[in-house]
């Protein structure tokens, strides 16, 4: 039995990989952590048979330890405690925003195996979570569907020159504002932005791919995963979310990966690791998919791509500003304190303002983060 922790379980990850380890055979969940939604969690523990949880909401936390006899780790330091204290082989790291950073980095530290879907932790973290994990020797397993099918398909080159893989290519759906102009944009409610046209994902990434800039930070996930320069990694828009990522070798060939947009697939993928899981889905049925269609993206509708991107290629605490003004605008736009197009201007104008260094330490990056933040929030004000 593989001992599995979960973090972020009362999430649109944390749930489905829930769904995996009942439907697959030698996962054993050995801890479970949630932001704020206690009774949810409540009954996935008694379900797992787990004794111990962490709530990073202190009254959700006193709320939970009053109504269950097991163990209830709320404080700054509780995700820390509750990884130690399990003894896992692998944690699962499905936390929304930077604050899934500090979890990365104990998991990391401590030589343990990390399931990644918090994108978030590689694009604040940067390299020093890649060098954390090459330093422990753990392995940073990717659950971004895009991430996944490109560790698959780099792994089947390996044995072979790495100069073999010339580019990479991430596709993106193109949310539900596609083929709409800049204009179009200025009026769109929450609704519409939450209402993703192939996945079904939390509130903030819903958004941030309606934005297109949960591509951006997809790219510098890669550029720190696979560890391609920024010049050799592609975006496509790719409507039907069936073909997820592709490799482009110098013999011409290219390899894609396909399958239906579930994300059940890339979490069993990374929870199973190197093994694959027998999973009941329904296998791919290209004649009634019919047409597989890509086209550019469109940058003036969508500057936030170009905005992650200027970020990567800056590099040092760049991507950390980015992330945090994000997060600021995102939530100001679901609480509908701004509109949809001015999450692109609080970003712009809080990396304008920024302080980037180049070198970093995480203490450095709290520090950034903290910063942007303050600033963005100045910017949002401004705006109102
Ligand atoms: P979600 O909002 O549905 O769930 C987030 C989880 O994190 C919840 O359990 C919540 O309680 C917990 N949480 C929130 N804030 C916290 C905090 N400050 N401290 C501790 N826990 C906290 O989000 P999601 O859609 O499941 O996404 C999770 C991560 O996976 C994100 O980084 C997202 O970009 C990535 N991801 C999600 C999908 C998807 O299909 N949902 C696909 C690819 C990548
Ligand atoms: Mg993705």
């Amino acid at each position: 039995m593989r001992r599995l922790v979960i973090l972020g379980s009362t999430g649109s990850i944390g749930v489905q990989a829930l769904d995996v380890v009942s439907s697959t055979e030698g996962l054993e969940v050995v801890a479970l952590s949630a932001g704020s939604r206690w009774q949810d969690l409540l009954v996935q523990a008694q379900r797992q048979g787990v004794r111990r949880i962490a709530i990073a909401d202190e009254q959700s936390a006193e709320l939970a330890r009053a109504a269950w006899d097991g163990e209830v780790l709320s404080g700054p330091q509780s995700l820390e405690h509750l990884i130690l204290g399990a003894e896992p082989d692998l944690v699962l790291n499905a936390i929304v925003g930077a604050a899934g950073l500090a979890p990365t980095v104990v998991t990391l530290s401590e030589g343990i195996d990390l399931a990644l879907a918090n994108k978030e932790s590689l694009v604040v973290g940067g390299e020093l979570v890649v060098e954390l994990a090459a330093a422990t020797g753990a392995r940073l397993l990717p659950v971004d569907s895009e991430h996944s099918a490109l560790h698959q398909l780099i792994a089947s080159e390996e044995g072979r020159s790495a100069a073999t893989i010339e580019r990479l290519t991430l596709t993106a759906s193109g949310g539900p504002f596609r083929g709409r102009s800049r204009s179009e944009l200025e009026s769109v409610t929450v609704e519409e932005a939450l209402r993703h046209p192939t996945w079904e994902m939390g509130g903030k990434i819903s958004i941030d791919s309606a934005t297109l800039i949960n591509k951006g930070l997809e790219v510098i996930e890669a550029h720190q995963l696979f560890g391609t320069a920024y010049s050799a990694i592609d975006v496509v828009i790719h409507p039907q979310s069936i073909v997820h990522a592709m490799i482009s070798l110098a013999d011409g060939s290219s390899l894609a990966h396909l399958g239906y947009p579930d994300m059940r697939v890339p979490i069993a993928y990374a929870l199973h690791w190197p093994e694959r899981a027998e999973l009941e889905l329904a296998p791919l049925d290209l004649e009634q998919i019919g047409s597989l269609t890509f086209e550019a993206v469109d940058n003036d509708a969508f500057p936030c791509l170009q905005l992650a991107l200027t970020a990567g290629r800056e590099g040092g605490t760049a991507p950390c500003v980015l992330n945090a003004a994000n997060e600021i605008a995102v939530a100001a736009f679901l609480d509908r304190r701004c509109g949809f197009l001015q999450i692109a201007e609080v970003i712009a104008r809080t990396l304008e303002n920024a302080q980037i260094e180049q070198s970093y330490s995480f203490d450095t990056l709290i520090e950034s983060d903290r910063a942007a933040r303050a600033t963005a929030a100045e910017h949002l004000a401004a705006l109102a």
